[in-house]
């Protein structure tokens, strides 16, 4: 199995790696798997957080890697009318996320995810939109601009992408008085729903702080139903608040194709 799913990893390379890598973990079959994504293209010179950055050849391997192992990506409200119980859970389901609302998510994820028949969904930062990642300092990480409202329209359009808050400014949730937590989850969702014109059911704590702080949880909690963390994991299905914050798949620029069969299949890729 693990031989015809990759054939571009030889067996010498297979053994090098076996005491690194998570091959011999039990394969996950009960859950949600979740790749998580930030920015997709090339790496801009100057940048110094490279892995945050996935090719589109490599994007467009892992998508078509969904496809050819039978996952059934979902929208966030899919994922919603699921909770609700008008709908169904698929056996092999995916949710494909990216956080931060980058413009190549719509330059270049976007045709690809349409083409191969994958839904994606964007966590947006919202007073960022139309501008540029202001959070990064621009001597480590060069500022890329992000997605604007008429290409975020377009994609909901499409039904292929659906979307998620970030916070409005991309804060450390962690570090900031819980008057100001609320209003960068509160605002975020209603100005959201006003823009998009539907509901907003997911939420992305940025740089995952303050998923497993309780009052900043709790305030998470009331806002939306489902909140994302950035701790490495599948989401089990069905899943409830009280499981904790929802684990995802950090899936690195760096990352080879055998790590990515890993992560979809035990839900962790390294030690
Ligand atoms: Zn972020």
């Amino acid at each position: 199995m693990i031989e015809t799913a990759l054939p571009a990893v030889g067996a010498a390379a297979f053994l090098g790696a076996s005491a690194r890598w998570n091959w011999w973990r039990p394969v996950v079959t009960d859950g949600l798997m979740i790749p998580t994504y930030h920015k997709v293209g090339d790496y801009p010179e100057g940048s110094r957080l490279k892995a945050l950055w996935v090719t589109a050849e490599e994007f467009r391997w892992q998508m078509e890697y969904l496809v050819r192992h039978g996952f059934t990506t979902l929208l966030f409200r899919e994922l919603e009318e699921i909770r609700q119980g008008k709908r169904k859970m698929p056996a092999k389901p995916a949710l494909v996320t990216f956080d931060d609302g980058y413009a190549n998510n719509y330059e270049i994820a976007y045709p690809i995810m349409k083409e191969v028949g994958v839904k994606g969904n964007i966590f947006l930062v919202y007073e960022t939109m139309e501008q540029h990642n202001a959070w990064h300092n621009p001597d480590t990480e060069p500022w890329v601009r992000m997605l604007t409202w008429a290409q975020v329209k377009e994609m909901q359009d499409s039904g292929v992408v659906d979307f998620g808050s970030h916070t409005m400014r991309h804060r450390n949730l962690a570090a900031l008085p819980l008057d100001e937590v609320r209003w960068e989850l509160f605002e975020s969702r209603e100005r959201l729903k006003k823009q998009l014109g539907q509901d907003i059911p997911c939420f992305a704590y940025p740089y995952g702080a303050g998923a497993y702080k309780d009052d900043v949880r709790a305030l998470a909690q009331e806002a939306y139903p489902f909140d994302f963390a950035f701790k490495q994991g599948v989401m089990k299905w069905p899943w409830k608040p009280e499981h904790g914050p929802i684990k995802r798949l950090y899936i690195r620029g760096d990352d080879n194709r055998f790590d990515f069969h890993l992560h979809m299949t035990r839900g962790k890729s390294r030690f």
